[in-house]
């Protein structure tokens, strides 16, 4: 058996798991409407179809205080139980287990009901928490054992309560937000009191035959967080109180470390976990940056773990489970933990989906079902945008053809891997050509496709993918011999020591980290090299794990990162992600410029205006990532009456705002629609 670790079952004593795998909690934005809760069940039935062992839901407060959102998913009367039902149902019919995660947000609810141990409020939120009083809290654990226990009659399997990335419980456990003087305040064994208050009620609401779960901070990665020695005393006191396993959680949401962004090493953090198993004896879960199952499997082979939790990869393929068990994980879907389409859409207050699987959350919405007739259909360019079309209109039945000019599949996602810390792109397309294999379609590469070819082959549909061409501004002197464009750049063209970026958007920033890498230093990044640069202690002797010196790395080059619009540099980028680039470039000293306007190129270097004054930045090399024109030439000016249909996707139809987001997204409709 492939994976044998990952795949084993997992005897609980009342209940067993079929294997290690447990979808971590992920919110989706279907769980707060009770018109979702048929999709959200759909949803939950693919994973549970492909295999998981146990998913955990989103999470879903115990009372109004606890919203992360005005009107958040609810389980706190019997009149929830119907919703609820129906997602249990649908994990059952398929085999699965589902527990109910309970989620008190404490101080990072976004309304004014907000609580929390003391009153003060967090930085990412505007709402100042009102502290609990004695029957606050006491109320609060009500709220918690009847959750559960409702949770119990809508038949899930058990419940995981949501004890870190500093929501409210890890808010009465920290002395960073615990400020109390009375006996939930002070040393750990007061601190810990309200957690253990929880677990013991929801145990004697619900009984011993029901997995009770808790997801316990391992490193806070905030000044005021906990030491690993108070870490290991509350997990050993959840243990006596009687939870089932124990689920990491690493980093709280104020922490300015990175701890699930793509530039995190795969499991960074799992040896925490491997230390607490050592200090425990129910099973405990590992997570964060686990995206593999060869990682998932290795983990466990060694010890590290008892499970894995896989949230943002079971979004990304729900087959995850089915295709490793019958080795073929070359067809995964894999995770590139770019956050664009899940986290990022839910701290803007939409459905979270998922960039490589569009269908994510959409299962009842975008379905692939079989084509009524097969038509021949031509593709031209291999880029996110054509991939997905080629792929979902040949897994339909159609006959596919997919030209490209280049020597391999990807179009700009080739130089989008060769970025320091984006490493896992290449997956995507690694994902791309095995379904490119598999469903037979016809892949001419280094063929440039003009109007005359497309009309001599008889194609009942063509699909035009060819994305987009560099934008070259109009500067006097960009035409000088120190003048690079990304494209060049990132193909490998000789680079001076100092270097003007002109254009801040997602490649400028790319490009800047490219620019900063030492020649020949490996990727991706050593753990312990990317721990040290984010100040990050693993033996958590400090409060929160922080480190008190910095690894710092002598920058390679010496960069001024420039835009023409005044305000942050890097404004539209993620929001889970925008603040890590942001970081990483500063602490190497490059210097972010809003505002400029380019005046001229010369072998001085670039000449800019700001705030009113002319300056030449003295550099050798100009490197622009001026944004994006659509490349659309084979688009006809107008249908030609018995012809082919053209369709016109991803950059080709509209360059600005452009992502592959939107690219695989739109290949995706395109194809279910042929
Ligand atoms: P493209 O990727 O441009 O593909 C078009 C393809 O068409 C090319 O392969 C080209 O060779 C081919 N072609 C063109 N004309 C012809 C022709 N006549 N005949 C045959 N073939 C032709 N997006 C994100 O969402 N997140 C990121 O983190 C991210 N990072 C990036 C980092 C870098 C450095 C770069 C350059 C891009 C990044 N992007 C990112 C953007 C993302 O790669 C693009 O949005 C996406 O590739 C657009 O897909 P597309 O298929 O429309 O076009
Ligand atoms: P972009 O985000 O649109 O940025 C283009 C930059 O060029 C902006 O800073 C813009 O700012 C500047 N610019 C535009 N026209 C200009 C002109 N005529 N002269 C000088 N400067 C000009 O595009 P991109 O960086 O090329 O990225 C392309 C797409 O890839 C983006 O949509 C992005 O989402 C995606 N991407 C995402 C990531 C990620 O991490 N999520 C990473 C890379 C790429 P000013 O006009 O203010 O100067
Ligand atoms: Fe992973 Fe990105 Fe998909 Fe989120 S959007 S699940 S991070 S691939």
């Amino acid at each position: 058996m492939p994976y044998p670790h990952l795949l084993s079952e997992l005897d609980l004593g009342f209940t067993k798991l079929r294997n290690r795998v447990v979808m971590g909690s992920m919110h989706t934005g279907l769980e707060d409407r009770f018109w979702h809760y048929p999709a959200l069940a759909e949803y939950y039935r693919e994973r549970a179809k492909g295999g998981v062992g146990l998913i955990v839901t989103g999470g879903i407060s115990p009372n109004r205080e606890g919203w992360l959102l005005p009107f958040g998913g609810t389980l706190n009367t019997v009149f929830d139980l119907r919703n609820h039902r129906k997602l249990t149902r649908a994990v059952h019919d398929e085999g699965g287990k589902i527990a109910l995660q309970i989620l008190h947000a404490g101080r990072y609810g976004y309304h004014p009901f907000v609580v929390s141990a003391s009153a003060l409020r967090s930085p990412i939120s505007k709402f100042k928490p009102r502290a609990l009083t004695g029957a606050g809290i006491e109320r609060t654990v009500r709220a918690y054992a009847r959750t559960a226990r409702l949770a119990q009659r809508a038949g899930y399997d058990g419940v995981e309560i949501m004890g870190s990335e500093g929501y409210l419980l890890n808010q009465f456990l920290c002395s960073r937000t615990n400020r109390r003087t009375d006996r939930y305040g002070g040393g750990i064994e007061n601190r810990m009191r309200l957690a253990l208050d929880v677990v013991r009620r929801v145990r004697q609401a619900c009984g011993e035959r029901f997995i009770v779960i808790y997801r316990l901070s391992l490193i806070d990665l905030v000044e005021g967080g906990n030491t690993w020695d108070e870490t290991v005393q509350v997990a050993r006191a959840l243990e006596a109180a009687g939870v089932t396993l124990i689920n990491t959680g690493i980093g709280w949401h104020e922490a300015r470390v990175p701890t699930i962004v793509t530039s995190v090493p795969r499991a960074a953090f799992a040896p925490l976990t491997a230390r607490l198993r050592a200090a425990v004896s129910v099973p405990v879960i590992a997570s964060n940056r686990i995206n593999t199952p060869e990682l998932a499997d290795s983990l466990i082979a060694e010890g590290s773990a008892d499970l894995v939790s896989m949230a943002r990869p079971l979004l990304a393929d729900p087959q995850f489970v089915v295709k490793a068990a019958e080795d073929r994980a070359d067809e995964i879907n894999t995770c590139i933990a770019c956050n664009q389409a899940c986290l990022d859409h839910t701290f803007r207050n939409e459905r979270a989906s998922c960039l490589v699987n569009p269908r994510a959350a959409r299962e009842t919405e975008l379905v692939y079902r079989p084509a009524a007739r097969a038509r021949s259909l031509a593709v031209v360019g291999a880029g996110p945008a054509g991939l997905s079309a080629a792929c979902v209109a040949a897994s339909r039945g159609h006959r596919v053809t997919l030209f490209d000019a280049g020597e391999t599949i990807g179009g700009q996602f080739n130089l989008a891997k060769r970025i320091p810390g984006k490493e896992e792109f290449a997956e995507t397309l690694r994902y791309f050509g095995a379904q490119l294999r598999k469903h037979g379609v016809d892949v001419r590469l280094g063929t440039r496709v003009d109007a005359a070819l497309l009309a001599r082959s008889g194609y009942d549909e063509i699909v035009v993918a060819t994305g987009i061409v560099p934008r070259r501004p109009a500067i006097p002197g960009i035409d000088g011999a120190n003048v690079l464009s990304y494209v060049d750049v990132l193909r490998g063209a000789p680079v001076g020591r100092t270097v003007a970026v002109v254009g801040a958007g997602g490649i400028g920033f790319d490009v800047s980290e490219f620019l900063l890498h030492r020649a020949g230093a490996p990727l991706p990044q050593p753990r312990d090299e990317w721990l040290g640069e984010w100040s990050v202690d693993l033996d958590v002797t400090e409060p929160g794990g922080l480190a008190q010196t910095r690894h710092e790395r002598a920058p390679e080059r010496q960069i001024w990162l420039l835009q023409r619009k005044k305000g942050k540099l890097g404004a539209g980028l993620g929001k889970t992600s925008g603040w890590v680039h942001r970081a990483a470039l500063a602490r190497q000293g490059v210097k972010m410029l809003d505002g400029v306007a380019y005046l001229e190129i010369g072998p001085r270097g670039l000449k800019i205006e700001r705030e009113g004054v002319d300056e030449w930045l003295e550099v050798e090399t100009i490197v622009v990532c001026a944004g994006q024109e659509s490349l659309r030439e084979l688009m006809p000016a107008s249908p030609q009456p018995g012809g082919p249909r053209f369709h016109l996707i991803g950059g080709a139809a509209l360059a600005s705002e452009l992502d592959a987001e939107r690219a695989i997204r739109e290949g995706a409709e395109l194809a279910a629609k042929l």
